[in-house]
Parts: C-alpha cells; structure tokens; sequence
C-alpha cells in the first residue's frame, strides 16, 4: 500500500510531466481563443486535372501562433478535437471557404473553382450542422456545387442512419462530398453505395510507394475500380512525382493533388497560380 502511494506521489511530482501537461492546458486555452484573435489562415493546395487544368484547390488550416510561428493542424486538430474547440474552428473555416468562393464567382479567371474543407466528426455530428451549412451557402450566395466537404471514414461509420441522412440534405442542396484518406478505414462496398458520394480520395500512404510496390499498386488500381463501379469521381492525393501520376493515369486515375503540382499555399500565391494557367488558356 505504502509503496503504491509512493509511486503515485512519484508521478504526481514528476516535473518534466508536470510541465508537458502546463503547456498542453496553455495550447488548449490558446486554442480556444485563436478565432477571436484571428490567428487562423487557410491555405490553398491545388487540386488537378489530368490535362493540368487546376479544377480548385483543398482548404487547409494553420495557426499563426503568436510564438510558435506557424503551427501545423497535425498538432492542433487532435487537441482541437477533444477540447471540443474544433466545432468553433470548423465553423471559421466553413465561413472563410464561403466567402472565398464569394470572391471568385466576381472573376472570370477563379469563378468554376471547387473549394474543398476538411470536416471533423465532432463537426459534422453536431444537430445543427446542416442548418450551419445552408446557412454559410445563403448568406455569401455561393453556388454550392463548387463546395466539397471531405469526410473521413471514421466519421461516416459512427452513427450511420444519422450521417446519410444529414449528407442527403446536404446534396440535395448541391453540396459534394469526398471521402479523404482512402483506403485507410474499414468501408466495405456494401456500405459505400449507401453514401451520397461524389468522390473518393486515395489515401497518400498508398501513392507513396505506388511506383515501386506491388500491393500498393493492386489497392490503388482496386480503389480506383471501386470509385468507378460506384460512379464515383477519383483523385489521389500525396502526388509528388512524374512517374506516380502517370501510373494513376494508366489504372484511371484523373484527378490529383500533391506536392507534383503545388504545396498548401497562401491565398495569394494560389491566385497568382489559377490566373497565370487562365491567362495561357485564353
Ligand atoms: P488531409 O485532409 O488528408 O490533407 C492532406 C495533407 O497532406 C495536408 O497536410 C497536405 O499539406 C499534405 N500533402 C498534400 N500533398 C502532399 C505531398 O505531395 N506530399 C506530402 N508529404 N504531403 C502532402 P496538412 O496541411 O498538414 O493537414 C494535415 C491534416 O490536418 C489534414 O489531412 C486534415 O486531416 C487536417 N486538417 C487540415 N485542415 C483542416 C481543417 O480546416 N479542418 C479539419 N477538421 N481538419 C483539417
Ligand atoms: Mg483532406
Ligand atoms: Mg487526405
Ligand atoms: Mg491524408
């Protein structure tokens, strides 16, 4: 007994653990009060067709954190998602992709852009997600076919009756959705056709390798004909090289996104990119 308290004590008193929580309780506070203080930025990673057109771009967010500098959402999201901070980061990010998009309907050169936003369960399982949405939609009269939502699989498993439900609302107001990461969750075809899908997104651990992997290439080429027989639209993301995207290309692969094409960007930089392309269209 005396020996169990003392461990206890022990790891009570432990400074190094003892500091890692401090600033894990300061990164959360910090996160809390990140949208007032406006330190979030999106980014914008380009996302293409086979014949290099850019189609839109994936929406990503990082944090200006006042010290750290730029910080990845690797690090924020998880903690973002248990302090349940990440409904209120969902919610910026959602607005900011709407009136986004509301500038580039003004241009010719940006207004068929697809914008794409990473939704998070707690997110999307909330009762007023859709209500939010329609919202977001009606109030920058966006059109909504150019908004994409990727979803993971994780996210449609819980709850499922509830997810096809609120997905349906949701495309029949337009809306497209994407399922990131694939490959990666336990979805099985059965399952899948149940879903109100636009796209399936092929996971980067498998285009990683894809050149030089047999497997990998057997689960992209079965992806690939999953999407297909399911009249789903494909994109791979994690496209560094010429070679990955001409293997996807030859199992029927036409969309991309990856470093091959473009990083996550600042606004700027991705609207420089988009106008340059236009210009050498017309
Ligand atoms: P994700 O949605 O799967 O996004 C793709 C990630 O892969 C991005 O990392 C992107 O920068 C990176 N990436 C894209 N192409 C390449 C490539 O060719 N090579 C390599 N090495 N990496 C590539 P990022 O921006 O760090 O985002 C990480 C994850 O954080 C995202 O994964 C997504 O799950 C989450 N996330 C990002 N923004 C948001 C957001 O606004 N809301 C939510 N809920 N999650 C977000
Ligand atoms: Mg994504
Ligand atoms: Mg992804
Ligand atoms: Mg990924």
């Amino acid at each position: 007994q005396a020996k169990e308290d003392g461990r206890n004590s022990m790891k009570f008193f432990d400074p190094q653990m003892q500091a890692n929580i401090s600033a894990r309780a300061v990164l959360e506070e910090e996160l809390h009060l990140a949208v007032e203080r406006q330190q979030f930025e999106l980014y914008y990673q380009v996302q293409m067709s086979q014949d290099n057109i850019p189609l839109g771009a994936e929406a990503l967010i990082r944090w200006n954190h006042p010290q750290r500098g730029l910080v990845s959402p690797l690090e924020f999201i998880p903690l973002a998602e248990q302090n349940g901070s990440i409904v209120e980061i969902g919610q910026w990010v959602l607005k900011t992709a709407c009136r986004q998009l509301q500038a580039w309907q003004q241009h010719a050169a940006t207004k068929e852009l697809t914008l794409s936003i990473n939704v998070s369960a707690k997110q999307f399982h909330q009762d007023s997600f859709v209500r939010k949405v329609r919202a977001a939609v009606n109030r920058f009269a966006i059109n909504p076919r150019l908004l994409k939502l990727e979803l993971t699989e994780s996210l449609l498993l819980d709850n499922i009756e509830n997810t096809i439900a609120k997905m349906r609302e949701l495309s029949m107001l337009g809306i497209q959705f994407s399922l990131d990461d694939f490959g990666t969750g336990y979805s099985s075809l059965q399952y899948l056709k149940q879903l109100p899908l636009y796209q399936l997104k092929i996971d980067k651990s498998f285009v990683d390798d894809l050149v030089t992997d047999d497997s990998d290439q057997e689960i992209v080429r079965t992806i690939i004909a999953m999407a297909h027989s399911l009249g789903l639209s494909v994109i791979a993301e994690g496209v560094e090289t010429e070679q990955q995207q001409l293997r996807l290309y030859n199992e029927g692969c036409t969309y991309y996104q990856g470093y091959l094409f473009g990083r996550p960007e600042t606004l700027e930089a991705y609207e420089l990119r988009v106008k340059k392309i236009h210009k050498a269209e017309c």
